[in-house]
């Protein structure tokens, strides 16, 4: 049948029982649940000229299938969310790597038992990789923050070398931060893992969908009680009703098309961009990707690597690695961060989790309380880091909990 597109215009609001903004994993898992189990008609609102939120793939100039927001790779313990989405494609079994350039060596990235004979020699790394054995237990996975903790040389050296080989300069270049600035759970999530295992997850369900995730979204969003509408921002069309004119006053309603909408909002933008900033912008970082294709089968060793120590960009990955795609050329995209400034040219990526930047939330957040029919979810709209095997998680828990 294919994806029913709607010109906002065009919709009949008589005929809309729930409402989503956004066509991530967070909107079109809830779309789509809404529509089947709860036999729901579904009006989804997107601002981008596409489906897919910040998974969206397409074929670029090259003949090269790349992803536009970032390089996302499927990984999961969760078996319903690995489950649902075998719904909506099949599998590629692909186990990601990463390398981390250190000044032209690659080493293994989380830094383990193999990073560490190319950091210390094998002598060395043989002591010392006995040492935090004995420390930690074979084939663990330690913080960063747990190795500095030890009062111990050995263990100190690791520590020191890790962080400043491996972690200090990219966390610099991610966060535009120094570490001891950055939120200890985003800290927690470098490990030096006590493994000769390279891979970069090591979750019981791994893989990328085997045409690209853009067929899969098509797949999701292709139903009868679906209809979306792209290029069309909630702001635009939604009109926000506020208990009083305070600008702390709670909101009493949303109204589309000058009725009063009292079906499912579920809402997975940022929630700052709903309310027009009027605390001022939430922090966040966004990304610019530089693509450059190159006319041989690879360009480098794996499907991503770090670089620690040097360049201005955080990563480069080559997606043939991760899409099993077979041609003789091959694209690599660099990833640069930076501060989230113009909403109208750039993304928010990754929100700044801090106590300041959670309370800025917070008041946007309690906006939204007094309104039983509004929904916020996802990584934009939770202002929260979330992968995305938890998103559909959480879309499918919400989902239950609407349709009963
Ligand atoms: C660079 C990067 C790499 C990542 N890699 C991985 C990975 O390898 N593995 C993994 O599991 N997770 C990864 N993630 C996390 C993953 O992107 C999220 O889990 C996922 O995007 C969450 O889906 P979502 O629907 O909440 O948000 P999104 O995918 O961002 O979808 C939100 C949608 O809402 C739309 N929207 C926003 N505001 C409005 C508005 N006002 N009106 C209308 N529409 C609006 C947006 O255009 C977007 O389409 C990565 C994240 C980043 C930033």
């Amino acid at each position: 049948m294919g994806i029913n597109y709607l010109d906002y215009a065009d919709v009949n609001m008589d005929e809309i029982d729930a409402v989503v903004v956004g066509s991530g994993f967070a909107g079109s898992v809830v779309a789509r649940e809404l529509a089947e189990r709860g036999n729901k008609r579904v009006l989804v609102i997107e601002k981008k000229n596409h489906i897919g939120g910040n998974m969206y793939d397409e074929i670029d100039e090259a003949g090269i299938l790349v992803h536009r927001y970032g390089p996302h790779i499927f990984h999961t313990n969760d078996k319903r969310a690995f489950d649902y989405l075998q719904r909506f494609t099949d599998w590629r079994d692909y186990q990601h790597e990463v390398l981390a350039n250190w000044y032209g060596t690659f080493m293994p990235v989380p830094f383990n038992k193999n990073s560490m004979e190319i950091a210390f020699g094998e002598e060395e790394a043989a002591r010392l990789t006995e040492k935090l054995i004995e420390t930690f237990g074979d084939e663990r996975k330690v913080t960063i923050t747990e190795l500095r903790a030890q009062d111990d040389p050995d263990l100190e050296k690791v520590a020191d070398f890790v962080y400043e080989n491996v972690f200090l300069y990219y966390t610099q270049k991610q966060w535009g931060l120094t570490p001891d600035e950055v939120d200890p759970s985003v800290v927690a999530r470098v490990p030096v893992f006590l493994s000769r295992d390279n891979r970069y997850f090591q979750d019981a369900y791994q893989g990328m969908p085997l045409e690209g995730y853009t067929p899969l979204f098509e797949r999701m969003l292709d139903h009868e009680n679906i209809s979306v509408c792209l290029n069309t921002e909630a702001e635009s069309v939604f009109d926000l009703q506020f208990s009083s004119d305070d600008e702390d006053a709670p909101l009493s309603a949303i109204a589309l098309k000058d009725q009063s909408f009292t079906g499912p909002i579920i809402y997975t933008g940022p929630l700052d961009e709903l309310f027009l900033a009027r605390f001022g912008r939430l922090p966040y970082r966004t990304l610019d990707f530089v693509y450059e294709t190159y006319d041989q089968e690879f360009w480098q060793p794996c499907g991503t690597v770090n670089y620690t120590v040097t360049e201005p960009y955080t990563r480069i990955t080559e997606f043939k690695y991760l899409t099993g795609q077979e041609a003789p050329n091959t694209t690599i995209m660099k990833e640069f961060s930076h501060p989230y400034e113009d909403p109208s040219t750039q993304i928010p990526y990754y929100a700044i989790i801090n106590d300041e930047n959670n309370a800025h939330y917070d008041r946007y957040l309690a906006l939204t309380k007094s309104l039983d029919n509004f929904y916020p979810l996802g990584r934009l709209a939770e202002y929260r880091y979330y992968n995305m095997d938890v998103i559909i998680g959480r879309a499918l828990a919400l989902a239950d909990e609407l349709v009963g």
